[in-house]
């Protein structure tokens, strides 16, 4: 069972096991920028990792900034976003938010939680990560990785990643909070897959109680 008397050893094996893998997408390209983690977390919806990293550079080298992200027009960014998936929604999405922040927020990415939640499509998910990337700020930005491995561990019990995000800030020691995302994301994408995770080789194995894995059920 992993529990607050073993979640500390648990993520420190999982960071040494990850420091050999990539870093998630939005972690490479948004050099702790928050508007480049709020556009690079838009690009990396329904997006593989490798996709998101050159669509964001490409984009980021024509434009930085709301202003000249603007300029572009959407059909230029549609042009350097292709072929992340929903490419065409994803500029008009884009086009959206950089409006917004330039009438509302003089063209600056606000850093709470009640004003991130205000812009057109951002949600928890969004919004925690700006905070923690983009503005070194608490919180637990909890994705569909946090979600199913935090459950398969028993950590929590629950059923949606905004449940997942709510129960990890009541159990979770706040040392662990900006990172966990990290850890999880990539520890799921090579290891605790989705579908048919690796157990016989995890480095953690022995804590893990495998929920939904071990019945058959393999929760997603
Ligand atoms: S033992 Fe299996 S289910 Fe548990 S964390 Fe490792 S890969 Fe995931």
């Amino acid at each position: 069972m992993i529990d607050n008397s073993n979640i500390s050893e648990v993520l420190n094996i999982i960071s040494k096991t990850v420091s050999k893998f990539e870093k998630p997408a939005v972690s490479v390209v948004a050099d702790r920028d928050p508007f480049k983690v709020l556009i690079a977390t838009i690009l990396s919806a329904r997006t593989k990792d490798e996709v998101t990293i050159v669509a964001s550079r490409k984009l980021f080298s024509a434009a930085d900034n709301p202003y000249d992200m603007l300029k572009l027009g959407e059909e230029k960014i549609s042009e350097l976003i292709y072929p992340v998936g929903f490419y065409r929604n994803k500029a008009k999405a884009i086009i959206q938010v950089c409006k917004e922040l330039i009438e509302k927020y003089n063209g600056k990415v606000p850093d709470s939680m009640e004003e991130l939640l205000k812009l057109k499509d951002v949600g928890r998910k969004t919004a925690n990560l700006v905070l923690v990337l983009g503005f070194d700020k608490l919180g637990i930005c909890v994705d569909t990785h946090v979600h199913r491995i935090t459950n398969r561990w028993g950590y929590v019990k629950t059923k949606t990643p905004e449940e997942t995000e709510m129960e990890l800030r009541k159990k979770l020691p706040i040392k662990h909070w900006k990172e966990i995302n990290e850890l999880l994301v990539s520890f799921g994408q090579h290891i605790c897959k989705p579908v048919k995770p690796l157990c016989n080789t995890c480095p953690i194995e022995k804590f893990c109680p495998k929920i939904e894995v071990k019945t058959g059920k393999v929760k997603k």
